[in-house]
């Protein structure tokens, strides 16, 4: 039998990257996944890629940084499915800047997606987890969210706030049997990393003691790992998936 055979995942950011690369693990391993991501047309190429694994898709429209949208999504994911046993919130955006140049916008937008949409994320499936006495949330951070990065205030706060929202959650659904860790990754070769600057690339790759970026894959291991009922003694962890880069 799969690790996740019967389950159902819940991942949002699925249409591409990382987010994509997690649904087609969880989807190997057996679970049913529910892809909630803002490009409808591109979740549905996921969804295709997803049911090839002989598991059912369930494609969401919604932003994750709007609560409402967010309740709604899931709300479905119930009416279609048994349960909800996996929740992973990876979308996230980038908007970088320095500091002193960064706009309000830029500043407001990143945290509205990346940290707000965690919380909107953890928010919809708790009561369900908690009345089911099981589940696992997963949250993708960032190193940048431990280390700090130069062009990205905005985006390194959102993800330390990511971070410590990860563990008073886990302090908070433990006994229920829910775990919430996070998953930190470092340079991971996605549409998101795909713009940068080749100087920028090159400056990434000589801190990374691998010396080699990493793939979306090697993230979404990692996830199934804490997805699987046998990881229900690890919680408030923050586990980088990043070559080495920030240790
Ligand atoms: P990506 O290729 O840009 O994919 C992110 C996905 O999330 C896209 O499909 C995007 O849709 C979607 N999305 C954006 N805003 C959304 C919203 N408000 N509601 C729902 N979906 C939304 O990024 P990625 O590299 O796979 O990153 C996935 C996660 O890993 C992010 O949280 C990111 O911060 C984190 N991460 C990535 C790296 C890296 O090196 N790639 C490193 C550390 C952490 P659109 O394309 O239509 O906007």
């Amino acid at each position: 039998m799969k690790p996740l055979e019967g389950k159902t995942a819940v991942v949002t950011g699925a249409a591409q990257g990382i987010g994509r690369a997690i649904c087609l693990r969880l989807a190997e391993d057996g679970a049913n996944i529910a892809g909630v991501d803002v490009a409808q047309d591109v979740l549905e190429e996921t969804g295709a890629m997803v049911r090839e694994k002989g598991v059912q898709f369930l494609g969401l429209q919604a932003d994750v940084s709007r609560f409402d949208q967010m309740r709604e999504a899931v709300a479905k994911v119930a009416q279609t499915f048994e349960s909800i046993d996996i929740m992973v919130n990876n979308a996230g955006i980038t908007r970088d800047n320095f500091l002193i140049r960064m706009s309000e916008e830029e500043w407001d937008r990143v945290l509205a997606i990346n940290l707000k949409g965690v919380f909107n994320g953890i928010k919809a499936v708790a009561r369900t987890m908690t009345k089911q006495r099981s589940g696992r949330i997963v949250n993708i951070a960032s190193v940048v969210g431990m280390t700090g990065n130069v062009g990205q205030a905005n985006y390194s706060a959102s993800k330390a706030g990511v971070i410590g929202l990860t563990k008073t959650a886990a302090k908070e659904l433990a006994k229920r049997n829910v775990t919430v860790n996070a998953v930190a990754p470092g340079f991971i070769v996605t549409p998101m990393t795909d713009h940068l600057s080749e100087e920028a690339r090159e400056a990434a790759l000589s801190s990374i003691p691998v010396g080699c970026f990493g793939q979306s894959e090697d993230v979404a291991a990692v996830v199934a790992f804490l997805a699987r009922t046998d990881a229900a003694y690890v919680t408030g962890e923050v586990i980088r998936v990043d070559g080495g880069m920030a240790m």
